[in-house]
């Protein structure tokens, strides 16, 4: 069933509580990367354009000590948000109590205020992690705030916790609305929907290091893919379940029945390197050289080689969807990113396609190449992704109101 979403909803008005992802990185009070509060930016100015009254609440790292809280307010991401919408944001320190809710009644249409880290509430308190354990309490407690819930926090809805689940749920429990931000809106649109029912060919391509946390992508994609391209270390494990020798390259020993069993089961559709570039060590610096699918004893495979990049490419020609999460390679290291970038810029030549990108690193790589524009859609869920990508609920969409 299709979820409500925020324009579904009379904002006017209204109180509008926000579940935003603000859990950028950031360091002595400067923010690293300000790209998950500008990703906030639709929803936040739909609603105070529309005359609503937006009062966010996000995490922001984990609070384990008093000791943590200096480090971890997000008062310099409240003015950063200020400079963005370029107008005054109120900042209140607490996000529970009478300096909470009197800054809410104190709200005009339009106005935006952000309370301080949810998970502030994760210690001093008899419950223990109110935020992260999901107090029922406290997601009651912030839904008496607002009249309207939206949750916009795509990183956090594998998260079962009260500022998005207990929230959502004490909302609807009152007969008041809860609904999807338009970052999170885009990401069921592309992650969820567009994966679940692709327009075929369905290409997806995975890397990184482990055949491990990517078991149940693949099984959950081998039905619906025509093709699963495998590279990255992961591809390590398959060659060798294939009988292949991969020298000193990353590999799963206890991954080997699994790998035969899923390459089995995917009846040629996963593709495998058909030569790789090895290396002697880990090290950018390393001698290397192109090699077939076999790696020769004293090396490591760190990228797919030219052969299968062409190969890879050759198959995504023709694609219409493609989902990429992971790398092809090493790719952090210059001598080893041609493959990755290869596939990045393979994805980004497509016209005609559906190109969905989640994962940090295969992310960081669509940025390096500047063709993030090119890309249907880049998530901006990590873990959230990949469980999506699983074909799992995410709790924190399944608690967002039905239309
Ligand atoms: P993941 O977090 O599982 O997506 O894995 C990403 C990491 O895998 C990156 O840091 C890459 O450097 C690493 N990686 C990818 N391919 C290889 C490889 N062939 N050998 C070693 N590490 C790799």
């Amino acid at each position: 069933m299709a979820k409500l979403i925020v324009s579904d909803v009379d904002v006017k008005d209204k109180k509008v509580l926000v579940r935003v992802d603000f859990n950028v990185p950031i360091k002595d009070g400067v923010i690293g990367d300000d790209n998950r509060i500008v990703a906030a930016l639709p929803t936040i100015n739909y609603i105070i354009d529309n005359g609503g009254k937006a009062i966010l609440l996000s995490h922001l790292g984990r609070i384990k000590s008093d000791a943590d809280k200096k480090d971890l307010s997000l008062k310099p991401i409240a003015d950063r948000l200020s400079e963005l919408l370029k107008k005054p944001v109120t900042f209140v320190p607490e996000n529970e109590g009478k300096e909470v809710e009197d800054a809410i009644n104190n709200m005009q249409d339009g106005d935006v205020v952000v309370l301080e880290n949810t998970r502030f509430q994760d210690i001093d308190n008899d419950f223990g992690k109110r935020e992260s354990k999901n107090d029922p309490k406290l997601g009651e407690y912030w839904a008496s705030l607002g009249d309207v819930y939206v949750n916009d926090a795509f990183g956090t809805a594998h998260r079962s916790h009260a500022s998005n689940v207990g929230i959502a749920e004490a909302m609807k429990k009152a007969g008041k609305p809860a609904a999807a931000g338009f970052l999170m809106e885009k990401e069921i649109k592309f992650l969820g929907d567009a994966v679940a029912n692709p327009v075929h060919p369905f290409v997806t391509i995975l890397g990184g290091a482990k055949v491990s946390d990517k078991i149940d992508v693949i099984t959950n994609l081998i039905p619906k893919s025509d093709h699963i391209l495998i590279g990255g270390g992961m591809a390590y494990t398959f060659l060798a379940a294939q009988g292949h020798e991969i020298g000193k390259s990353l590999f799963e020993p206890d991954k080997v029945d699994l790998a035969k069993e899923l390459l089995e089961k995917a009846d040629g559709k996963i593709v495998l390197p058909v030569d790789n570039l090895a290396a002697t060590e880990f090290s950018n610096d390393a001698a290397r050289k192109v090699v077939g699918d076999d790696i020769p004893e004293n090396m490591m495979g760190l990228d797919i080689g030219p052969k299968t990049v062409e190969k890879f490419k050759d198959i995504l020609k023709d694609a219409k969807t493609v989902v990429w999460n992971g790398p092809m390679g090493a790719f952090e290291m210059p001598n080893f990113a041609e493959g990755t970038l290869e596939v990045g810029k393979a994805l980004a030549d497509l016209t005609d396609a559906t190109t969905i990108i989640g994962g940090g690193d295969s992310t960081a790589a669509a940025k390096q190449l500047g063709i993030a524009p090119k890309i249907t859609h880049i998530s901006t869920g990590g873990g959230a992704s990949l469980e999506y990508l699983e074909g799992k609920e995410l709790p924190g969409i399944a608690c967002i109101s039905d239309k």
